[in-house]
């Protein structure tokens, strides 16, 4: 894979050198079991908890606020189902609020739990992929146990005004718990727990240059939570099973570094997009879908194509893209989340999502320009 043009960061970024590194011990000679009193086991335990402060850092979190989890998927249904599951057993009614731009993995959750009683709002963006702040306060009540917003979407890169709903929230003394999916979030905007006033918050360690298969949810202290899964009580009894040592000390390496590396790699990324936007602008071959888009995912339309076809052809030419998101691959159904923003399907099936990376070039956005107006000629015949 080595000679491709990746600009897919959004569905996964390359592990990071010195995350590789830093995993390897605990994968060969640092063996133990971190719950084991010996002390080869102690010495993994500390490493865990190394890596735990390294998260808790990255988003301004005590360390025991953070759990480790097997993803984000895990980590967003241990929030909602940790919060509203124990009320549903007792036969209770809840209300919560999420919106029409979650990941499947919140998204679905809430609709399983309709399922069994929950009443849910669903909040629409505008047709700049935004929610309104003010919207989601609104329909909040005296009986909301849960409000989950995600801070950066996935598929269209836009910012969710997080900050101001838990703010509204607060002040309106509402008793409901504020949930946000952070998990695109790390290398695009600053994520503080403490400002933000969050009781939880998801994230996934290979969106920000570390391994998959690990994430954390942070839960502010003294959040009551419904442990998803009974045993042997690991993560302060928030998630049983033995951890992911390796992933975890790549988590924790790839989250520590992150803030400084953020510096020079949002200011290249940047400049990055300006040139792919100048360049598509001057070739006319496709054309951003919002103006006002401050992310590194970069959702663009190319009229009169399929964006699945693109990406084909695009593929075989050696660069990598996704048309949406990876994230629910397979069988591409029109996205849900380009219905909310109200894009007629046909449009909608023309939007590809260029998503970059830290280790992207300069000659990576001119290879995807020149190699976009190759697919579009075999693709508009
Ligand atoms: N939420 C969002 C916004 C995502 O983009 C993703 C991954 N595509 C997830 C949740 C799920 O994360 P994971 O792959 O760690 O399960």
């Amino acid at each position: 894979m080595s000679d491709i043009v990746y600009l897919d960061n959004a569905a996964t970024m390359p592990v990071r050198p010195e995350v590789l590194e830093a995993m390897l011990p605990y994968l060969k000679e640092n063996f133990a079991n971190p719950s084991s009193i010996h002390p080869a086991g102690q010495e993994v335990r500390l490493a865990i908890e190394r890596a735990r402060g390294q998260v808790a850092g990255l988003i301004g979190a005590e360390p025991a606020e953070v759990v480790f989890t097997s993803g984000a998927t895990e980590a967003n249904n241990l929030a909602i189902r940790g919060v509203l599951e124990p009320m549903l057993d007792r036969g209770e009614k809840p209300h919560a609020v999420t919106t029409s731009l979650e990941h499947p993995s919140v998204a679905e959750t809430f609709k399983a739990l309709a399922k069994r009683g929950l009443d849910l709002t669903v909040v629409d963006p505008d047709k700049n992929g935004v929610v309104s702040a003010q919207e989601v306060l609104a329909v909040v009540r005296p009986d909301t146990a849960l409000v989950s917003v995600m801070m950066v979407n996935n598929e269209l890169g836009t910012i969710q005004p997080v900050e101001d709903i838990t703010r509204g929230l607060r002040a309106s003394k509402s008793k409901a718990l504020f949930h946000i999916d952070a998990v695109q979030a790390p290398i695009a905007v600053d994520i503080d727990v403490k400002k933000s006033g969050t009781d939880l918050l998801s994230l996934s360690a290979h969106k920000l240059g570390g391994p998959k298969g690990v994430g954390a949810l942070f839960i502010r202290k003294g959040t009551k939570l419904e442990p998803s899964f009974s045993g042997g009580k690991q993560e302060t009894g928030f998630r049983s099973g033995t951890e992911n040592v390796a992933g975890i000390i790549g988590f924790g390496v790839a989250a520590g570094s992150l803030k400084s590396l953020n510096v020079s790699g949002r200011t290249k990324t940047s400049a990055f997009k300006k040139m792919l936007l100048e360049r598509l602008a001057a070739t006319g071959i496709a054309k951003p879908l919002f103006e006002n888009n401050a992310t590194h995912i970069i959702p663009i339309e190319v009229p009169g194509t399929e964006a699945d076809f693109l990406v084909l052809l695009l593929g075989r030419a050696g660069v990598m893209i996704s048309a949406g998101s990876a994230c629910s691959s397979g069988s591409r159904e029109a996205s849900p989340v380009h219905a909310a923003i109200g894009l007629p399907e046909a449009r909608a099936k023309s939007v590809l999502r260029v998503s970059l990376g830290y280790q992207n070039t300069e000659q990576d956005i001119a290879a995807f320009v020149e190699a976009l107006g190759a697919a579009i000629k075999k693709a508009r015949p």
